[in-house]
């Protein structure tokens, strides 16, 4: 498991709470006690434009720190889906988040989809013909589920159930790259108020045994929401831990 993480994820942003002071300190100081980090690079206006609208893209533009927060978190997906076609997993403590973000529009604290672009580029490389986008976040991502909604080559699921999760995985009959939008905002101490940290443990070996049986290694999960602070890293922990086990 690799983590990707740039310093310039502590800045911050906007005034919104993905965006809030110190959100992943915590998580990045336990997780750097655990795992390697790989610093990434931002993405470039073409790979942005891979998913999005020129128009959308100038309108980002013209907002500078944004701008070059959300190319820098663009970057931190594609990193993590590189480093997982390579047969590592890993797990990109990105922000802005990116979920909400379609192809002429955003919005809940989101600019560029972070995962559609990874995604696309990894396609673009010839790298992926089939790929899964499972999305654990409280929030269904509607930008994902938008972009990918004719595409026969890309399935995109919002968590509902764990049994359900597991029907559609045993549906997948072929995969080269699974990723996984990961939002801890379920968490009983988040704003869901659902889900324990062991239980994203077992959404991480739920998930990592579908990798390890239809794709070997080629797992990426990237940060959307996830607002506790305090224990945001530990979820974080516990899926990796599934996901590496
Ligand atoms: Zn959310």
């Amino acid at each position: 498991m690799k983590i990707i993480f740039h310093e310039n994820y502590k800045k911050v942003y906007a005034a919104d709470p993905a965006a809030a002071r110190g959100r992943l300190d915590q998580a990045r100081a336990e997780l750097a006690s655990v795992y390697p980090l790989l610093e990434p690079a931002p993405a470039t206006d073409q790979d942005i434009l891979l998913v999005h609208s020129r128009q959308h893209l100038e309108r980002i533009k013209s907002k500078a720190p944004l701008y070059d927060m959300a190319l820098l978190a663009a970057g931190g997906a594609v990193e993590a889906a590189r480093t997982a076609c390579s047969g590592k997993p890993s797990f990109g403590l990105i922000r802005p988040p990116g979920h909400h973000a379609s192809v002429d529009s955003c919005w809940g604290f989101c600019w560029f989809n972070n995962m559609a672009v990874a995604m696309e580029k990894m396609r673009r490389e010839q790298q992926v013909a089939k790929g899964v986008i499972i999305d654990i976040d409280l929030h269904f991502g509607d930008g994902t589920s938008n972009f990918y909604r004719d595409d026969p080559d890309i399935v995109y699921y919002h968590l509902d159930s764990a049994p359900e999760l597991q029907t559609v995985l045993d549906s997948v009959k072929e995969c080269q790259l699974l990723g996984i939008s990961a939002g801890f905002d379920r968490h009983v101490q988040d704003w869901g108020g659902m889900l324990t940290t062991n239980d994203y443990r077992e959404l991480g070996q739920t998930l990592g045994d579908f990798s390890r049986r239809v794709c070997p290694g080629r797992v990426f999960a990237i940060l959307e929401g996830g607002y506790n602070h305090s224990i945001l890293g530990q979820c974080i922990q516990a899926l990796c831990q599934g996901l590496d086990a």
